[in-house]
């Protein structure tokens, strides 16, 4: 596993693992691994998470009778999910000293779950445990929190992550990367060759090539639709970042003059605001987007 040396204080507050307890902190910033280590320690025979005992092969086959893992990534945990819990919960633990429910992306619970599993935080057994991961602030009801022991986890600075990635060993920056990525969407990059993908694009985007080459390395990248647009929104911002010294220039950087800088930044609502859409219509037309939207980007650098 990786180490994620900003969880320190998770990994002290975990040592004695409270019974309610809300982790939060940014996305991709290593958080359910972590709380997922120390949770199998408590089902393993050798209690280290030996990973080949009986205890810890239920749990790797995601069958321990006494581990409920909710993992949504992009729907709403709904009152169906809480049912779950609640269920979890009232029945007697099978083989182990506790059982323990860990709910991870704990912010897309929406509130009627919320409010469906308040009794069953307000009489849970003393031996067992309820983890909530979020990954947005202040995005559960007031009294969940408030029965809940939290850990909140500080967005990491630039140099943070660049020091991370050479400790690791990675002659890299975040600049390498789109700068939504997280930590751990960098680690993948590296791993799945995205990054190299990120590169060529942004080669592309600042080359000198024209309107119809561009749009053809648009249709070569294999990548869905939406993370094209998220890709296109992020060079927008990183035009105009370059231009307010927040990036670090490069030689191609051209200055833009305040009008061409709000020119961009109407460009990229404009491409917010059709993300938006296109996370609800499926069915938008990729070539007819993408043509415009460069033809547009080209028009607004060249004059
Ligand atoms: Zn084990």
């Amino acid at each position: 596993m990786i180490s994620y040396p900003w969880l320190e204080k998770l990994h002290t507050n975990l040592s004695k693992l409270p019974n309610l307890l809300i982790v939060e902190g940014p996305a991709g910033y290593g958080k359910f691994e972590t709380v997922y280590e120390r949770t199998i320690k408590i089902f393993c025979e050798e209690k280290t998470g030996c990973d080949t005992c009986y205890q810890c092969s239920l749990v790797k086959s995601g069958n321990h009778p006494d581990l409920l893992v909710i993992d949504q990534e992009n729907d709403l945990i709904g009152v169906d999910e809480g049912r779950k819990l609640i269920e979890f919960m009232s029945l007697t633990s099978s083989s182990s000293p506790s059982k323990v429910a860990l709910i991870n992306n704990a912010n897309l619970m929406n509130k009627p779950a919320q409010n469906s599993i308040l009794k069953i935080t307000e009489e849970i057994n003393l031996k067992n445990h309820i983890i909530f991961i979020s990954n947005r602030p202040k995005s559960l009801l007031s009294t969940i929190y408030s029965r809940c022991q939290q850990i909140n986890i500080s967005p990491l600075s630039y140099t943070q992550i660049n020091e991370w990635l050479r400790s690791l060993g990675y002659d890299e920056t975040i600049f390498n990367f789109p700068s939504y990525f997280s930590p751990k969407d960098i680690i993948n990059a590296i791993n799945n060759g995205e990054r190299d993908t990120y590169k060529n694009f942004l080669n592309t985007m600042d080359s000198n090539q024209s309107f119809a080459d561009q749009l053809g390395f648009f249709k070569e990248l294999k990548m869905p639709y939406l993370k094209k647009i998220d890709y296109l929104i992020d060079y927008v911002i990183l035009l105009i970042g370059r231009n307010t010294q927040f990036y670090s220039s490069n030689s191609t950087t051209n200055r833009y003059d305040s009008m061409k800088l709000q020119n961009l930044s109407q460009f990229a609502s404009h491409l917010i605001n059709y993300k938006g859409r296109l996370l609800s219509i499926k069915s938008l037309n990729e070539q007819i987007g993408i043509g415009y939207f460069l033809s547009k980007l080209h028009h607004i650098k060249e004059n």
